[in-house]
Order: C-alpha cells, then structure tokens, then sequence
C-alpha cells in the first residue's frame, strides 16, 4: 500500500482541477484547503472504499451536509 496517493479533484467553486496528494492515514478527515487558482476554501473529505482506494469529496465551505 503507497503512504501517498494523488487524487485529481475539480475545485466546487471555479471547476478547475486540482491534483492533491492524500495520506491513506488520513482517512476518515476533513481539511479545508484554499484553491490555488480562485483562492476560496475547499473543504475536503477523505474516505475509504470497500476496497480500501482513498475517495476525496470536495465541497465548498458553505455547502449544508
Ligand atoms: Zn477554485
């Protein structure tokens, strides 16, 4: 299992995408992060499917659950 994973996620505000590198150790958190071309904070959520492959959700900070 590679420690460090590189998702590609579109921003929720501008579209744009963005490549990140997630942790497989931090599974299950949610970190907000700016986006580098527009600058508004992205709020991601990072899981792990049934077969253990990291998924990063993105929303933006406003959005309800
Ligand atoms: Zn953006």
């Amino acid at each position: 299992m590679r420690p460090l994973d590189e998702q590609r996620v579109s921003c929720p505000y501008c579209g744009e995408s963005i490549d990140i590198l997630v942790d497989q150790q931090e599974a299950g958190q949610e970190y907000i992060e700016d986006c580098q071309v527009c600058c508004k904070p992205i709020v991601f959520n990072l899981s792990v499917d049934s077969m253990g492959h990291l998924t990063v959700l993105v929303r933006d900070e406003n959005e309800a659950y």
